[in-house]
């Protein structure tokens, strides 16, 4: 098998997801190449992975490629690889800096092969690759490209093993269009970017022995309908590809035209004999792998996570956090049709969720205990998921779960403009922190200044067991 594997460097490291990917080849056997796009500055960072067992290491570098969005690195990535003979192609399911995720459907559907996303493992059969993804047990022909999850860790290189060299190919290499290459190429740019307060909140500081009163009283009220702010200036006409994103594109268009989850294939139809001039997702799992593919198919701009819509009533404004979440930028796409990636509520999410973050993990477990005394859904900040303390599906935020409760209580958060963006629907947001500075007070309407071992201490014995019936509120 001749394995080609996609691979990122962010902040001077290669981008975990696409590490466990290049392991994922090395473990096949085979000749295996990995394919990078990026400043010639990597070539250090690469090296080391000839070291490994990698056969080819690809650095395509070229001063047209800087700025490409998703559309045209997969452009430039799908001619460099016409030129390599390849029967897999795997990518890390995300990276962790513009964590889109959509490079690689992008990508295979410009290559013309089949694409599976989120991909936890694969079995190479005779002409065909089973997977175990996120959708279930899914099976392609050869050649296929999946973006992988980060399963495996990447092996160390052996004592004895020798340093190869990065090739490097620029855009007469590989025979790119400028015209199609880095900002001439992309049809998504970011026109503002700027510090998003939406969802502050005048947080009145309470003391931990309030807080059991406070969670009956707050409990007794009734429960606010979440929706998408209507936008004054409505656009004639938008697409929602499936239900989920109907609230969203009625708050920005006059007109909607609700469509089927049918085949890309049927949506890009479509699409090209209706020329729709927007059409929204659902960034799941089903929307992230399906929207890229139709992207590529109409070679236009898709902008992922959206987490705010605006629009001028011509154009569409997709809000997004960005720069690692220190900024939230506001997109435009100058092709049509202007596509998005939506996060909406998970309606199914409790009425009462007690949140934890890094700040508890070493109290986890009683976390849980806690929430589960109140009847209350347990969730998490990134931090702890990454650190193997909570479940993914418990993440709430940007990459994780939009989620809007009756209560939110957020213990040991900081409030990460990632985390608020999967939260600040909530009716009431209560913030446990022993750091009276932390952004989440900024968020909150409540907050207790003090550490969860206190608030323990302070109020054990006054949420009664009794609670745990008043699940439903
Ligand atoms: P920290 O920021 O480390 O905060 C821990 C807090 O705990 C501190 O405020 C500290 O004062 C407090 N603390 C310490 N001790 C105690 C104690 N004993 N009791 C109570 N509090 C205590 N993050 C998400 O959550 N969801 C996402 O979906 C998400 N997506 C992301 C996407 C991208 C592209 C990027 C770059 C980042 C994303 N992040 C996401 C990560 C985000 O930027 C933050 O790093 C993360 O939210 C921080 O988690 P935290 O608040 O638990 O940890």
């Amino acid at each position: 098998m001749k394995t080609a594997v996609l691979v990122k460097v962010v902040d001077g490291e290669i981008n975990p997801f696409d590490a466990s990917a290049v392991e994922w080849a090395l473990s096949l056997g085979g000749e295996v190449t990995v394919i990078s796009m990026g400043p010639r500055t990597w070539e250090g960072v690469l090296l080391p992975l000839t070291r490994l067992g990698v056969g080819r290491v690809i650095l395509l570098s070229d001063p047209v490629f800087a700025g490409s969005d998703t559309l045209a690195t997969a452009y430039v990535l799908s001619r460099a690889l016409a030129r390599l003979d390849y029967g897999l192609l795997l990518a890390g399911r995300k990276t962790l800096d513009g964590e889109t995720g959509q490079v690689a459907p992008c990508l295979a559907e410009t290559l013309g092969i089949p694409v599976l996303t989120n991909v936890f493992s694969f079995a190479v059969g005779d002409g065909a690759i089973v997977a175990e993804t996120a959708l279930g047990t899914e099976c392609v022909g050869l050649p296929a490209c999946l973006s992988l999850e980060r399963t495996k860790q990447l092996r160390f290189p052996s004592l004895f093993s020798q340093t190869g060299e990065v090739e490097i190919w620029d855009s007469q290499t590989v025979g790119a269009d400028p015209a199609r290459c880095g900002l001439a190429g992309s049809p998504t740019r970011v026109i503002e970017t700027f510090e998003n307060r939406k969802g502050e909140r005048a947080c009145k500081m309470i003391a931990p022995t309030d807080l059991p009163d406070l969670f009956r009283d707050l409990r007794k009220k009734q429960k606010r309908k979440a929706a998408a702010a209507e936008s004054e200036t409505k656009l004639p006409s938008v697409w929602a590809v499936g239900e989920e994103v109907l609230g969203e594109a009625r708050a920005i268009a006059k007109e909607v035209v609700l469509i089927g989850k049918d085949s890309p294939e049927a949506i890009a139809g479509r699409a090209k004999t209706e020329r729709p001039d927007v059409i929204l997702w659902n960034a799941d799992v089903w929307g992230r792998r399906n929207a890229p593919i139709v992207q590529a198919m109409l070679e236009t701009g898709l902008c992922a996570d959206c987490t705010e819509l605006e629009t001028d009533g011509k154009r569409l404004v997709m809000i997004r956090p960005a720069k690692g979440g220190s900024v939230t930028a506001k997109i435009l796409c100058r092709t049509r049709p202007q596509m998005a990636t939506v996060r909406t509520v998970d309606e199914k999410a409790g009425d009462l969720i007690v949140s934890a973050g890094r700040g508890v993990a070493d109290e986890v477990g009683a976390v849980r205990a806690f929430a589960g005394r109140l009847g209350a859904e347990f969730c998490a900040s990134r931090a702890l998921v990454d650190l193997g303390l909570a479940d993914y599906p418990e993440q709430v935020g940007l990459t994780g779960r939009v989620v809007s409760p009756k209560i939110y209580l957020a213990i040991g958060i900081s409030g990460a403009v990632q985390h608020l963006v999967g939260m600040r629907d909530a009716d009431a947001v209560i913030a446990v922190n022993p750091d009276p500075d932390a952004p989440i007070f900024g968020f909150a309407d409540y907050g207790i200044v003090g550490t969860f071992a206190s608030l323990m201490r302070e109020t054990d014995g006054r949420f009664p067991e009794g609670d745990k019936r008043n699940v439903g509120l």
